[in-house]
C-alpha cells in the first residue's frame, strides 16, 4: 500500500487514532498534514512523521478549517485524501444531562459540522486528484451502547448518513467517501468523560473480550484510502471486537 506522492490531511492527528494513522501514512510514503489544537502533542507526532505539514487549528472554527485547506494547497498544491478523524464526546451528553443543549452544540460543531465544512472545502481539490475521504465515526452511530451519550451517538449517526450523501454527490467525479466505526479503542478519548469508566470498562461487552489499539483503526483507514478499496464507497466499516453483535 504505497501512498507515494499522495497528500493526506488527517484531523485529530495529535493523539490516538489520528496520530497512529498519520505515522502509518507517513511510513507508507505519503506527505501528511497533521491537524489538531494541542501544540505539544502535535510536535510529538510530527517528529515521528517524514516532513509533515503541521496545522494547529480548531476545526470547529470556520476560519481555522479554511486555513487547513489553504495551507495544504499552498505547500503541496493538491489534496488526495482527507481523513476526518477529529471528534469529541463530553459529559452530560444524554437527554437527562444537566447541560444537554450546550453539549449538543459543541459536539455537533466538532463531530458533524466541521466534517461537512472540511468536505465542502476539500471536494474541488479531491475531484482534481480523484481522491477520497475517510470519516471516523463510531459504533454509537449504529447502535447506542447505553444511556448518557445521546448527543455523541446522534452526531455519529448523522456523520454516517453524511458519508453516504457525500459518496452519492462525489461518486460521479471519481471521489470515494467511506466511514470507519470503531468500538472501544485505547486512546485519550475518555479523558473528557468523568463517569467512572474507561476504555477497559467496555471489554466484557465485546464478543472477543478485548479493546483495540489505535493502529488497528489506522490499518482500516489506510485500506479504505488506498487503491485496494477502489470499488468501495458509501460504506461504513465496523471494527469493534464484536461489540454490536454481542448486543443483538
Ligand atoms: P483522542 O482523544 O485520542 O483524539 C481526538 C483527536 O481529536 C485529538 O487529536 C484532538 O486534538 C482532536 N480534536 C478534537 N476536537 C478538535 C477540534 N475542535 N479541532 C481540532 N482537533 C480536534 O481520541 P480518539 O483517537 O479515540 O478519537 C478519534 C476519533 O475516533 C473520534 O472521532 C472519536 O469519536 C472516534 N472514536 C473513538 C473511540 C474510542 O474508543 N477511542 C470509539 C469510537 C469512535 P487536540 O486535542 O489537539 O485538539
Amino acid at each position: 500500500m504505497s501512498f507515494k506522492n499522495k497528500i493526506v490531511i488527517i484531523t485529530g492527528a495529535s493523539s490516538g487514532i489520528g496520530a497512529a494513522a498519520a505515522k502509518m501514512f507517513s511510513d507508507e510514503s505519503a506527505r501528511v498534514v497533521i491537524v489538531g489544537r494541542n501544540e505539544t502533542k502535535l510536535s510529538a507526532v510530527a517528529k515521528q512523521c517524514s516532513s509533515p505539514l503541521v496545522v494547529r487549528a480548531d476545526i470547529a472554527n470556520d476560519d481555522d478549517a479554511r486555513r487547513v485547506i489553504n495551507e495544504t494547497i499552498k505547500k503541496f498544491g493538491q489534496i488526495d485524501i482527507l481523513v476526518n478523524n477529529a471528534g469529541a464526546t463530553m459529559e452530560n451528553g444524554g437527554l437527562l444531562g444537566s447541560d444537554m443543549m450546550q453539549t449538543y452544540d459543541a459536539i455537533m460543531s466538532i463531530n458533524l459540522r466541521a466534517v461537512v465544512h472540511l468536505t465542502t472545502l476539500a471536494a474541488p481539490h479531491l475531484i482534481k486528484t480523484k481522491g477520497n475521504i475517510v470519516n471516523v465515526s463510531s459504533i454509537g452511530g449504529v447502535s447506542p451502547p447505553g444511556p448518557g451519550a445521546t448527543n455523541y451517538n446522534i452526531s455519529k449517526a448523522a456523520l454516517n448518513h453524511f458519508t453516504v450523501c457525500a459518496a452519492v454527490e462525489l461518486g460521479g467525479y471519481g471521489v470515494r467517501v467511506n466511514a470507519l466505526s470503531p468500538g472501544p479503542v485505547k486512546t485519550d478519548f475518555f479523558d473528557n468523560v468523568n463517569e467512572g469508566y474507561n476504555v477497559d470498562t467496555f471489554r466484557p461487552f465485546t464478543m472477543l473480550n478485548r479493546v483495540s489499539e489505535p493502529e488497528e483503526m489506522a490499518d482500516v483507514i489506510l485500506y479504505l484510502a488506498s487503491d485496494r478499496a477502489r470499488g468501495v464507497t458509501g460504506s461504513n466499516y465496523v471494527n469493534d471486537n464484536g461489540m454490536i453483535i454481542k448486543r443483538l
